[in-house]
């Protein structure tokens, strides 16, 4: 007898896997999707590993193989067990990034009377065995759930039960039909020789059934069957001249599978390698050699450059690359960044060689794209972060382009991964080569590539052929100065200058906004009263437009109030801005200048942010206003002028990033603006304009931020000197949130003491930044230590918990 270990799709599993025997006869491996008992249950499991033993001396059978083919990859499955343990998130919540979508189905159970049933006494049923036997005698096999329905859910279960301990019925299980499934459309098809079919069709024209001769000639002309609707539109003929036909025995109706692509590769002009720059190429033949090399560690790149400065190429190359050797490649992408333009830049280069995977996707086309994947027909899977799982073989490359964008980390659903961090790992399992590409990296990718962990390259300058276009001029602007000049306008005297200028000159705009809605918040100048949420307890935020106040949590609305709910006071005063503040304020300095405002308030419309870009690219406004999202309105050739309207949101954000993610917002915005012909200037306006993010952003010097923030990092015992966890209680009652917490701090202690575990320290609880979200309380407890996976492990969390090992925030 042999043995499985299998991680089931039950929340009761968690990070366990279960043993069961493999029964003689059924062909069985690692990666393969299984049917297995599982208490009254039957259930999806996927095999993790054989062994010649069980892990329990008890060990009930495998049912059935789901499908053939192992669903996962040896590397796969110890990724997926990686993931589980490091994130410390259920087994099957990792193993399921890795199954192909729509794959989590139900098993359902049919009952039938037994074949020798007349041999049985079946006077000694209870009225309720007799109606059941009834009822399942009808049929030759009946679906429990309609039994359910018939006599109650309890009812069939036990009912079903007693009989089957009797021998009168039998269970069997099926597989839930597939949900998705593959695409078939209806083909004509001729069942005829090409000139048999001819010469009918000239007869039935001579009977003068014309519509029926012409779709039969045009039919004998193809060498192939035709899609019907193909054949209606060439002919115009309708179905039921179609029909004629396939009464006559002529044509037969096909239903034929056919293969849904999401990338439309007409008006793609293939395009070929460019000769790389001395920078480009000496960054290249690093990549190039370790990709020749077996087993080179480590096998992570750092590319550093600029925007512009060439990356995408490199990756291109080293794409090609592992091409020549057999091999395939995965490039993840900011979700935002996935548009038609990027994938074709990879389409192009690859034609018909590149898959992408995108939730904008219908289901189909995903689960089509996934088993076209595994059958090795792409070169190049392209995605957001859960792409690092499609089953890509042979795996060569794995590109991660802006490292450092917050996305990469799943924050908001188990398992709480980073596919930086776990494309590091499968590369470990694979020998492939990671490239990880940035402007400004991230400060722990930074700092591993410091350490030689990584190899750092560098491309410090931007490619243009011709001139150089040098990065924009940046210009800070104190808002302390400009209130003391008496301005209380949004636009510092400065900033509206130079638009104007800009506007009158022909030249466009982008003013870039950190934050949605009007006013962000609402203050009392009185008593410093600031309007919260009832629910989560946020600042609610004044929309114009609609003169409410709303919540960004939870989407609750209030009017906005006459006076202080707390002191009465009558000088409530708008505080911050937003969008549409901005917008209107524009309108009112710059009177004749056309307006445009992008945010995700406009942007809901799954197309809108393409019209809104070519509205504005065609210069159908002067002005664009935003949130982060402007960022890739950036190189628009006409654009001269960037205006941050407050750099300060970001900043005083209380988390330790807050730096970091301003330097990367203004680095972003500093870095794409003016890259047309025209140049550009950037205007910042902060009310603390000699904060180190602000200062090195606007001189374009990633490496003076990076030496200030590891300098305060490791004062501050902060990542990457140290690990952060983030355990998080939600509840409906906050008393009891609170002394759940608490008691949770009280075990960790207790744990840490026990184990002399020195380097740990607890933050809390506390409340969470957001502390009430949709009408559930949340405390939380930061770890700062080492290894607290290892630590927290073995430590059982009650349900209401959630974990966040290494999270991007701590709001
Ligand atoms: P990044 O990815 O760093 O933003 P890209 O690879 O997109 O940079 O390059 C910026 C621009 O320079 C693109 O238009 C690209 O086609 C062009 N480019 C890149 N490398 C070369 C090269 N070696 N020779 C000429 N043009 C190049
Ligand atoms: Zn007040
Ligand atoms: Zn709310």
């Amino acid at each position: 007898m042999r043995y499985a270990e299998v991680s089931v799709n039950s929340p009761v599993a968690q990070r366990r896997t279960f043993s069961y025997a493999i029964p003689s006869g059924l062909s069985i491996n690692v990666g393969q999707a299984v049917w297995v008992p599982f208490g009254e249950k039957i259930l999806q499991g996927i095999v993790l590993e054989l062994s010649p033993y069980p892990a329990v001396a008890e060990t009930r059978e495998i049912i059935d193989v789901i499908e053939h083919r192992p669903l996962l990859s040896p590397a796969q499955v110890i990724l997926a067990r990686w993931i589980s343990e490091y994130y410390l998130s259920p087994l099957f919540d990792a193993v399921a990034l890795m199954l192909p979508p729509g794959f989590e189905r139900k098993a359902l159970t049919f009952v039938s009377a037994a074949p020798n049933l007349n041999d049985h006494d079946l006077s000694s049923l209870s009225p309720a065995q007799q109606q059941v036997m009834e009822l399942v005698r009808k049929k030759s096999s009946l679906n429990l759930k309609e039994l359910e329905k018939r006599v109650g859910k309890k009812k069939a279960q036990t009912i079903t039960s007693q009989l089957v301990k009797r021998g009168l019925v039998t269970r069997s299980y099926e597989i839930e039909p597939v949900k998705i499934s593959t695409k078939r459309v209806p083909y004509l098809c001729l069942n005829v020789a090409n000139s048999q079919a001819r010469e009918m069709a000239a007869k039935l024209r001579g009977k003068r059934a014309v519509k029926q001769a012409n779709l039969l000639n045009f039919l004998a002309e193809q060498s192939e069957p035709v899609p019907l609707t193909e054949a209606r539109q060439r002919t115009g003929a309708n179905k039921s001249v179609a029909d004629a036909l396939i009464g006559k025995g002529l044509v037969t109706l096909q239903q034929i599978e056919v293969k849904r692509e999401p990338i439309s590769y007409q008006g793609i002009t293939p395009s070929s390698p460019l000769k790389l720059t001395a920078a480009q190429e000496s960054a290249f033949n690093s990549i190039r050699e370790a990709m020749h090399r077996e087993k080179a560690q480590p096998n992570v790149f750092l590319l550093h450059g600029v925007t512009g400065s060439g990356k995408t190429e490199i990756y291109l190359q080293a794409l090609a690359e592992v091409v020549k050797l057999s091999k395939r490649g995965i490039v993840l992408v900011p979700e935002i960044a996935l548009t038609p333009q990027t994938i074709e830049r990879f389409a192009s280069r690859f034609l018909h060689k590149v898959a992408v995977l995108h939730s904008q996707l219908s289901p189909g086309e995903q689960f089509d794209e996934w088993h076209r994947i595994k059958d090795g027909e792409f070169d190049v899977v392209i995605g957001p972060r859960s792409a690092l799982f499609a089953p890509q073989p042979d795996l060569g490359l794995i590109v991660i382009d802006e490292e450092h964008e917050w996305t990469y980390k799943q924050h908001d659903k188990s398992p709480r991964y980073h596919a930086r961090d776990a494309a590091i790992k499968l590369a470990e399992l694979t020998g492939a080569v990671v490239i990880l590409g940035s402007a400004t990296p991230d400060i722990a990718t930074y700092y591993h590539a410091q350490k030689s962990d990584y190899h750092l390259l560098q491309l410090p300058e931007r490619v243009v052929p011709t001139e150089k276009s040098p990065l924009p001029q940046v210009e800070i602007v104190d808002l302390r100065e400009e209130l003391k000049a008496g301005n209380r306008s949004i636009f510092s005297r400065s900033l509206a200058q130079a638009t104007a200028k800009a506007v009158a000159g022909g030249e466009q705009v982008i003013l870039f906004l950190n934050r949605r809605g009007g006013a962000t918040f609402i203050q009392c100048r009185s008593c410093g009263f600031v309007l919260r949420c009832r629910r989560c307890e946020v600042t609610l935020t004044h929309h114009f437009a609609e003169d409410v106040l709303v919540c960004h949590q939870c989407n609750h609305k209030t009017p906005v109030p006459n006076s202080c709910p707390r002191c009465s006071s009558r000088q409530i005063k708008f505080l911050g801005i937003g969008t549409q503040k901005l917008e209107q304020e524009a309108s009112f300095t710059l009177p004749q200048a056309r307006m445009l405002r992008w945010d995700s308030d406009m942007t809901k419309r799954k197309k809108s942010h393409e019209e809104i870009l070519s509205k504005f690219r065609a210069h159908q406004a002067d002005i664009l206003i935003g949130t982060q999202m402007v960022a890739k309105g950036l190189d628009l050739p006409r654009v001269t002028l960037v205006g941050v309207v407050s750099a300060d949101t970001s900043l005083n954000l209380p988390d330790f990033r807050a730096g970091e993610r301003t330097f990367q917002l203004l680095s972003q915005v500093a870095g794409r603006a003016g890259r047309g012909p025209l140049g550009g200037q950037v205007i910042i306006q902060t009310f603390s304009p000699e904060h180190y993010a602000i200062q090195t952003a606007a001189k374009h010097d990633y490496a003076s931020f990076y030496d200030k923030e590891i300098d305060y990092r490791r004062q501050l015992h902060n990542p990457p000197f140290t690990q952060l966890a983030l355990l998080t209680y939600t509840h409906t009652n906050d008393a009891l949130c609170q002394r759940e917490a608490e008691r949770m701090r009280a075990q960790l202690i207790e744990e840490k003491d026990a184990k002399g575990i020195a380097d740990l320290s607890l933050i809390g609880p506390s409340p969470a930044f957001i502390h009430r979200l949709r009408g559930r309380f949340r405390w939380q407890i930061i770890l700062r230590g080492t290894e607290l996976s290892t630590f927290l492990s073995p430590i059982p969390l009650p349900q209401g918990w959630t974990v966040d090992i290494d999270p991007v925030t701590l709001l």
